[in-house]
Parts: structure tokens; C-alpha cells; sequence
């Protein structure tokens, strides 16, 4: 497994970014909603370096993908979303790729009419967007590979790893 970014790395960003994050807020309480299953270690990081009074809710969004990125028909499942009206929501995913995921889950949570609506990614691949959609806050802009850990799995492997990292077969070439 060739390491993309180490664990030392995403530790020192995390800290940054939340700082970011607390700035912007200035001590209004957020609710944070993680997009299921990827976002699961950079939520639970990032969330207790959060100098900010947070609500956690989860959604899950899923197309119908195996092992590729193509995208496919996305199914959102907000069941347990809580009350999100009138609130400042802080949309949280793994990576922004493509970006049909993100924009949207981004559409769906603005029809439920919070008060305001942010994006945060702990990951972005350059090159790869076909929607625009600027994340208000990102961890790391990375080239186009396949990545795994830190959440982000391989047909659900790899999710624990605490580094990001590209599998072998995944490494682009030259
Ligand atoms: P998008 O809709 O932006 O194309 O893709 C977003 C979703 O695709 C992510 O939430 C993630 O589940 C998956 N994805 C995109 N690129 C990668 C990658 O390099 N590695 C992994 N493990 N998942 C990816
Ligand atoms: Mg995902």
C-alpha cells in the first residue's frame, strides 16, 4: 500500500481545519451531518477538536457502486435525521469526486430549509469534478487515484486504516 497522506498529516490538517471551522461558526451551534459510511473517522476526529456546540446527525447515500467510482442512481436514506429546520447544517463527506453525490445531497438538505448550509470534505481529487460545487472547508486536494482508509474502503475494506493510501493495482502510472 503506497501512503498518501500519513496519519501525522491528516492529524496536524484536522486541527487546522478545525479551527477553520470554529471561525467561521463564531460559537453558533451547528449540526453536523455526516454522509454515511465514509465519513465515520473524520467525523469522530474532527468533532472532538470542535471548540463549537455540535449535534451529530447521519445520512446515508449510496449508488449502487462495487469497487468503481462510476456514478450510478444515488439513494439517500435520512430516516434518522433529526429536525434540521432553521439550523446551521455542516454537511460532512469523506470525498468529493465527481461531485453528483454532494450536490445532491446539498439540493435534499436545502428543501428541508435549515439556516444556513456548508460542505466540508476531507478530501477533493483534482480533475474529477463534472458539477461545480465549492466545499467550504477541504482537508487535502489529492490527484486522481483510487483511495483508501481514514473511512474511505475498497468493497468495505481498508476503512480503519489511519492513513490515506492507493492500492497497488490503483496507482496511476508514470
Ligand atoms: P462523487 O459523487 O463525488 O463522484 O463521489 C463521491 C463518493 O464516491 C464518495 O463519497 C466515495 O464514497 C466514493 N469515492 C469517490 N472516489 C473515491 C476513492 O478514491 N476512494 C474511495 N474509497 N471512494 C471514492
Ligand atoms: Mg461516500
Amino acid at each position: 500500500m503506497k501512503v498518501l497522506i500519513s496519519a501525522e498529516q491528516i492529524e496536524t490538517r484536522i486541527d487546522a481545519l478545525a479551527r477553520e471551522i470554529a471561525q467561521v461558526y463564531q460559537g453558533q451551534p451547528v449540526t453536523i451531518v455526516g454522509v454515511l459510511t465514509g465519513c465515520i473517522v473524520f467525523v469522530a476526529d474532527l468533532i472532538r477538536r470542535l471548540d463549537l456546540p455540535v449535534r451529530i446527525a447521519l445520512i446515508h447515500a449510496s449508488s449502487y457502486r462495487g469497487d468503481a467510482t462510476s456514478p450510478g442512481q444515488l439513494t439517500i436514506s435520512a430516516e434518522s435525521l433529526p429536525d434540521v429546520k432553521g439550523r446551521h447544517l455542516l454537511l460532512i463527506d469523506d470525498i468529493l469526486d465527481t461531485a453528483q453525490t454532494l450536490s445532491k445531497l446539498v439540493a435534499y438538505l436545502q428543501s428541508l430549509q435549515p439556516a444556513s448550509l456548508r460542505v466540508a470534505v476531507l478530501l477533493r481529487k483534482i480533475g474529477r469534478q463534472q458539477i461545480p460545487l465549492e466545499p467550504d472547508f477541504c482537508g487535502f486536494e489529492i490527484p486522481d487515484a483510487f483511495v483508501v482508509g481514514y473511512g474511505l474502503d475498497f468493497n468495505d475494506e481498508y476503512r480503519h486504516l489511519p492513513y490515506i493510501g492507493v492500492l497497488p493495482q490503483h496507482v496511476p502510472k508514470g
